[in-house]
């Protein structure tokens, strides 16, 4: 039964990936979204670094530059929650392609190829081509991520 204040389309940020996991905004445990979404990084990115006040994508992807021996853990433990979102999706609906929107669209440096092996690695029959959304942050906005 949907809850009366919230009427989700398709909510893929909430399937479970960690059982018993973090707690998510929605008031589940182990969401997708609460491993694999911006404002997850840049939590674990400020903790990590001892910033207390919330960061915006822009200053995440600067200190993740100037201190990419101190976060490699966290972006890596990142990019793999991603992979098994992704994995995930695509045992279900065998997409040919999977593209990244939003503001995790401006990480392409940071995650992309990494992205890409561990799907490769953990799929059992075949990987969909990861791509950044041509029109990053409002390709969500916009409804569409390719051309
Ligand atoms: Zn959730």
């Amino acid at each position: 039964m949907l809850k009366p204040s919230k009427y989700p389309a398709f909510e893929i940020g909430h399937m479970i990936i960690e059982k018993n996991g973090k707690m998510c905004g929605c008031g589940q445990k182990g969401c997708f979204e609460a491993y694999s979404s911006m404002k997850a990084l840049k939590d674990n990115i400020r903790k990590k670094i001892g910033i207390t006040k919330n960061i915006s994508g822009k200053e995440a992807l600067q200190i993740i530059k100037d201190n990419t021996e101190e976060v490699k853990d966290i972006i890596s433990e990142f990019i793999f929650n991603l992979s098994i979102g992704i994995r995930n999706l695509s045992e279900i609906f065998a997409p040919e392609v999977v593209s990244i929107g939003g503001s995790l669209a401006y990480y392409e440096e940071v995650f992309l190829t990494d992205l890409q092996k561990k799907v490769e690695k953990s799929n059992l029959y075949y990987t969909p081509k990861i791509v950044v959304a041509e029109f990053k942050n409002d390709a969500g906005l916009i409804g569409s991520t390719i051309k």
